[in-house]
């Protein structure tokens, strides 16, 4: 099994007063405080990979992670106040719970850990419960006991239990039915603007972050092709890498987005990524200096854009 080469190469920033993350050979990005950084790409694109290096559940072999301006200690360096500024969310709910304690006593499980005594633990808990919208009474219940959207919101009162600056969700509603999805979303939004937390949020699609997402960045093989704010990738795209990826959205917009190419072949092996341009095999716009040339990082308005063409994609838009 070969680790993704982004691990090698990646290096991830997060300052406090216009925290961003970088990863070589991308754009930088800014995830400001408050604010819903949208992390998208199709599953091997290393947008776990880069997730894992903020919450350091990965260690950068090459580079480092920082996090309001000083860099993360390693995942083995941590000390409790470091890791509990960053809480995480995993996409599925139930295998991200222990089957073999009740949900109370999961909620309460990181307060233990971080050595806060049993009355505080107990006080937190209730309002953990409250703050996620979860009856008192689910508090006996086993994770088997739980629906998928019960399960997400007892992992959300958990990541946020220690009071965490930023949250990473790694595609917190994927597993979710549709209906179950809008509300976990609304949740995510509400707990956003009570406590103040910055969020970065992964997904596979683009329509699950249209809502909640001020900024998006879209990943492709370890590179981050665009990013901007929401509304202008989603309107006037400048790759054509998002273009190919809002047509896979199935509502067409009015004047719509039908005619768009959509993608049919496999992504290449991150492992050994085409030279050039890393999207020049996939990509229907690409030329012949594609496969050459690496793209640089082309500014359209408020957004970066990594193609040669970023211009023409984006005035076409
Ligand atoms: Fe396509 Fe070329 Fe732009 Fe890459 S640089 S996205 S291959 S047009
Ligand atoms: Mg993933």
């Amino acid at each position: 099994s070969k680790e993704f080469p982004t691990d090698d190469s990646v290096l991830a920033e997060l300052l406090g007063t216009g925290k961003y993350l970088q990863a070589v050979n991308s754009v930088s990005l800014a995830i400001k405080p408050g604010e819903t950084l949208g992390l998208v790409g199709e599953s091997g694109s290393g947008k776990s990979t880069l997730a894992n290096l903020v919450t350091g559940l990965h260690e950068p072999t090459d580079g480092e992670v920082r996090f309001e301006g000083d860099p993360l200690p390693t995942a083995t360096q941590r000390d409790r106040a470091t890791l509990s500024d960053i809480g995480m969310v995993f996409q599925n709910p139930r295998g991200s719970l222990d089957p073999r304690i009740t949900v109370r006593k999961a909620i309460k499980e990181p307060m233990h850990a971080a050595g806060w005594s049993r009355e505080r633990r107990e006080e937190r808990a209730n309002q953990l419960m409250e703050i996620v919208n979860l009856q008192q009474s689910f508090g006996s219940r086993y994770p088997y006991e739980l629906s998928g959207g019960q399960a997400q919101r007892v992992a959300i009162a958990r990541a946020i239990a220690l009071d965490p600056k930023l949250l990473v969700l790694d595609e917190p509603v994927s597993a979710l039915d549709v209906s179950v999805q809008a509300k976990i979303l609304n949740l995510l939004i509400e707990l956003q603007d009570e406590l103040d937390l910055t969020y970065l949020f992964i997904a596979h699609d683009l329509n699950v972050v249209e809502h909640i997402a001020d900024r998006v960045a879209v990943m492709y093989l370890g590179e981050i092709m665009e990013s901007g704010p929401t509304r202008q990738l989603f309107e006037k795209p400048s790759h054509p890498y998002t273009e190919t990826l809002l047509s896979a959205i199935p509502e067409v917009k009015p004047g719509g987005r039908s005619d768009r190419v959509v993608l049919t072949k496999d992504p290449p092996s991150p492992v050994d990524p085409p030279s050039g341009c890393v999207f020049h095999t996939r990509c229907p716009d690409a030329g012949d200096r594609c496969a050459e040339e690496e793209p640089t990082v082309t500014e359209i308005g408020d957004a970066e854009s990594r193609c040669h063409f970023a211009e023409e994609v984006y005035e076409r838009g």
